[in-house]
């Protein structure tokens, strides 16, 4: 079977990788230069000279909670691609009030940066699976029995089956012409974030690694942050002193067409209102929105699947949210495209409470 697969985050290649077990000849359309979708890591010029960062900017971790995916990240970890996380975190709901937490999340990430086992994923499928990076799908239409896949350069080819590992608001883009699967996706809302990566020329003093930011209402810079770690307490990583805040889900949607400066200016007065410390300019920043960060109110489907057209939607919107649950979206999408079907209810409701 000639199968297209769109994306290839974790849910695409998950997918992708059991396609071609099963003997599929498959070709993955990516938008961006390189695989790894939201778990991403940014690297600008001038790391060397203190200008410049490199941080996880997409999801900060994940958790490991069912035995298909926690084999997987067993195998990253063998291969030195992943490890655990354990970060000294603490609540913040009073600025300059920390509050320790006992957590009982497992936490791992990828090493030496959170994309690493995607990328190790993709060059092992490289020999099996046709990629084309850089090359957003436009439409996917159906036309005598074959789907027809047209790229952004104009470029169409034709597919028995597809299975599209794109964000929500894409899937509805692309799913125009199988309105049960368009209807599904629309009805997922997904939240926006502002990731804002931060390196300084010196340690803060903060004796803990991560922080959850909750601050009271009557605050002045209530609801801006929700989350802030310091990336070198991640394994693998340098000593530079690198933080990344993530805003709000309320505080990116009522900020969504801000510039990036204002942003930060405002994001990192938040953080050090929060944290209680004295202000030290960062020596580098780098701001971004995702548009598309987290879906509200994921399906517990594992896949959508339209089987007498062949063609699918997964992603983390279609299984709990969050990396596990598109990891487990991209196998469900397999299984239905090789006549197989499992009931995933259980294992998502699992696993939108566990991250
Ligand atoms: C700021 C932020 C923080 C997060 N924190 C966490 C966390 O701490 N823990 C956690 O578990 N999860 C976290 N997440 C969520 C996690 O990153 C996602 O759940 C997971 O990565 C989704 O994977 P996916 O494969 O479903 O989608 P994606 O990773 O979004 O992959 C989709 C791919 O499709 C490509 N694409 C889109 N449209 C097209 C098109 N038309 N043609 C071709 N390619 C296309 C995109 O470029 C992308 O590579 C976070 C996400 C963000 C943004």
């Amino acid at each position: 079977m000639r199968t297209a697969v769109v994306g290839a985050g974790i849910a695409g290649l998950a997918c992708t990788r059991a396609l071609v077990e099963e003997g599929h000849e498959v070709t993955v359309y990516e938008a961006a230069a390189h695989p790894s979708g939201r778990i991403a890591t940014l690297r600008t010029n001038g790391v060397s000279d203190q200008s410049g960062i490199v941080a996880d900017h997409g999801a900060r971790y994940f958790s490991a909670r069912f035995e298909r995916f926690l084999h997987e990240v067993e195998s990253w970890i063998d291969r030195g691609e992943a490890a655990r996380w354990q970060p000294r975190t603490v609540a913040i709901n009073d600025a300059g009030v920390p509050e320790a937490q006992i957590e009982r999340l497992m936490r791992f990430v990828g090493v030496p940066t959170m994309d690493a086992p995607l990328r190790a994923l993709a060059t092992g499928l490289e020999s099996r699976a046709e990629f084309r990076y850089a090359t957003p799908v436009r439409t996917i239409h159906h036309a005598s029995g074959d789907w027809v896949v047209t790229d952004d350069s104009g470029r169409r080819e034709h597919f028995d089956a597809v299975a599209t590992a794109v964000p929500a608001p894409g899937a509805v883009q692309l799913l125009t012409e199988v309105a049960h699967l368009h209807t599904a996706a629309a009805r997922v809302p997904m939240a926006p974030c502002w990731s804002l990566a931060l390196r300084f020329a010196e340690r803060l003093p903060l004796d803990y690694d991560a922080a959850r930011v909750n601050l009271g209402a009557r605050h002045e810079h209530a609801g801006v942050l929700a989350w802030a770690d310091r990336e070198s307490s991640k394994p693998g990583r340098s000593e530079d002193e690198v933080w990344v805040l993530q805003s709000s889900d309320q505080f990116a949607r009522e900020h969504i067409g801000s510039d990036e400066s204002e942003i930060s200016t405002v994001m990192l007065d938040a953080f050090f209102a929060a944290t209680g410390i004295d202000r030290i300019d960062p020596a580098a920043h780098h701001a971004r929105l995702w548009k598309a960060a987290l879906p509200v109110a994921p399906l517990c489907d594992g896949c959508l699947y339209d089987e007498q057209l062949r063609i699918g939607a997964c992603g983390d919107w279609c299984m709990g949210a969050r990396v596990e649950g598109a990891y487990l979206s991209g196998l469900a999408m397999a299984d239905r495209l090789n006549g197989r079907h499992r009931d995933f209810l259980a294992t998502c409701s699992l696993a939108h409470h566990s991250a």
